[in-house]
């Protein structure tokens, strides 16, 4: 289902490893985990993830309010996780090195 491969060893780049540029790395960086070569994903992809992010607190904020009430903080967080967690499928992912 996920295959996202390195453009040098060609083997599988883990969903955790993207998961991981996606959240907590710093610079939406990541590394081949056999042969450590390096990536970064993509700015459209970043952009993207962002926006989708923050568009339930900010552009339909009036909205969520109205359905969620009170638990609007806590079906965005849910919905922020979803989206990491979704998103090593879609990134757009370049090799850093030539
Ligand atoms: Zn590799």
């Amino acid at each position: 289902m996920f295959s996202k491969k390195c453009v040098k060893c060609s083997s599988d780049l883990k969903w955790k490893t993207i998961l991981k540029a996606v959240t907590i790395s710093t610079g939406y960086k990541f590394e081949c985990d056999y042969c450590k070569a390096k990536y970064s994903v993509g700015y459209i992809s970043r952009l993207i993830l962002m926006v989708s992010m923050l568009l339930p607190i900010t552009i339909f904020q009036k909205y969520t309010d109205s359905i969620f009430g009170g638990w609007t903080l806590v079906v965005w967080f849910i919905w922020a996780i979803i989206l990491n967690l979704i998103a090593p499928f879609w990134v757009s992912i370049r090799l850093e090195e030539k």
